[in-house]
């Protein structure tokens, strides 16, 4: 027994050893550009989402959680690079996963040994769900300040469809814990997520979830119908599967601007929520507060569809789709 401990931690001693540059991350939200990057896990555990798939595509199809003395290595390392780094972002897609105890553990070694201001990570719902309010006033405590979670719809039929695992009553629950801790709330919504036949029931459900838990930030993209991918050999976005079989019709370019525009219409005027689009494959740009924006964001979108349909078309065709 004590020669397997004494073996255990010479081999994670020698391993720890070797590295000399810190792991990455494989997807970060485009608001962390500035962020370190602080890897817990890789790879997504639940990666079921019909339509994500991404993970594997990039090249990371299994999901694995690091050690905590491992992150702890990559935290002294990136601190050697940047020991002035004020914002960090823990990743891959879910990096609760590694365990509450193991995240505290290492997001208060992150804040003894650099400046941090803002600690930010993913999260999925369903794993803050089965962490409780308890749980979450700790994570809140040893510093974490925001979280970017996959809402994608707050229509439950769309939610399960897609094999999302969560439903809108596990997102207000935790949103409410979440809020009541002091932590920030960014969502991610997905354009296009209902398809031709469903999108009018995606945006309203949507919006009313919205509504109802005013979330810090509300980012939106356009789903992204990827082909298999021959630099990294990464599969196409399964729910091809569906779209072949015809049980998911794609949202037309015109469609999902219509989608943006009945999003923020139904969004209550009064929101302190930001929402942006904050991704390149969006077709329109808005951004801001809703209390003080909305009417502005309207307007742009508007003046948009007043374009000739000419003009319209080619601008579809220019934004293209990537990651
Ligand atoms: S959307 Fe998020 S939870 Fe779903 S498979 Fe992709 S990375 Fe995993």
């Amino acid at each position: 027994m004590i020669f397997r401990i004494f073996f255990e931690k010479t081999v994670t001693y020698m391993a720890i050893k070797k590295r000399e540059f810190p792991e990455t991350l494989i997807i970060r939200p485009p608001s962390e550009y500035r962020s370190l990057l602080v890897r817990l896990t890789r790879g997504c555990k639940w990666n079921r989402c019909r339509f994500c798939g991404l993970y594997p595509h990039l090249g990371e199809p299994n999901f694995s959680k690091r050690t905590v003395p491992e992150v702890k290595h990559d935290i002294d390392l990136l601190k050697q690079r940047h020991p002035k780094a004020e914002t960090v972002f823990f990743g891959d897609a879910d990096p609760l996963q590694i365990g509450a105890d193991a995240f505290i553990e290492i997001a208060q070694y992150l804040r003894k040994v650099l400046p941090v201001k803002r600690l930010t990570s993913y999260a999925r719902v369903s794993t803050l769900w089965k962490l409780k309010k308890d749980a979450i006033r700790h994570l809140a405590r040893a510093g974490l300040d925001r979280v970017h979670i996959g809402l994608e719809s707050g229509d439950a039929k769309t939610l399960n469809f897609h094999h999302k695992g969560q439903s809108p009553k596990m997102v207000q629950e935790t949103t409410g814990w979440l809020k009541e801790a002091g932590i920030e709330v960014s969502f991610y919504v997905l354009l296009g997520l209902g398809g031709k036949d469903h999108w009018q029931r995606h945006i309203l459900a949507t919006a009313t979830l919205i509504n109802k838990t005013e979330p810090h930030f509300v980012r939106l993209r356009r789903l992204w119908l990827y082909r298999s991918d021959t630099v990294f050999s990464g599969a196409e976005c399964p729910l091809f599967k569906e779209i072949r079989a015809g049980d998911f019709k794609p949202q037309t370019p015109e469609g999902s601007v219509l989608e943006l525009k009945l999003l923020l219409e139904k969004l209550d005027s009064h929101l302190a929520t930001f929402v942006v689009c904050d991704h390149q494959n969006n077709y329109v740009h808005v951004s801001g507060r809703v209390r003080d924006d909305k009417d502005d964001m309207l307007a742009t979108i508007d003046e948009f569809l007043a374009l000739p349909e000419k003009e319209r078309a080619a601008h579809y065709q220019a934004v293209g789709s990537r990651i």
